[in-house]
């Protein structure tokens, strides 16, 4: 049974080493920084398997209100490409979140 120091300490690491489970091979452990992707999130290096991965693309990190600002801009008529640059990131992003922004525009009634 695990004590409630054991309990803080493992919390402690756990919320460092967040999301850093290896895709391929599934490992939790030696889980190396590898740089940065072009879009300036973090990436990691299992060392199992050697793979290289993003554990937080950084597009979690935008909010709602900014998707739904880059969605209007492409209904005024912009590209994603132009959004994209407007907002400093890839514009398949952009187009990602247009797919989506449809996919709930469809459901939703607004
Ligand atoms: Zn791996």
């Amino acid at each position: 049974m695990a004590s409630k120091y054991d309990m803080i300490s493992c919390m402690d690491t756990t919320e460092r080493n967040m999301g850093r489970t290896c895709p391929k091979c599934g490992g939790a452990s030696h889980q190396m920084n590898s740089g940065f992707t072009r879009a300036g999130s973090q990436r990691c290096l299992c060392w199992h398997c050697k793979c290289k991965y993003t554990p937080q693309p950084k597009e979690w990190a935008i909010p709602e209100w900014r998707r739904k600002e880059a969605l209007k801009m492409m209904t005024l008529g912009n590209s994603g490409r132009k959004v994209g640059a407007y907002y400093k990131m890839h514009h398949t992003n952009v187009y990602r979140w247009a797919v989506e922004g449809a996919k709930k525009g469809a459901s939703k009634s607004t």
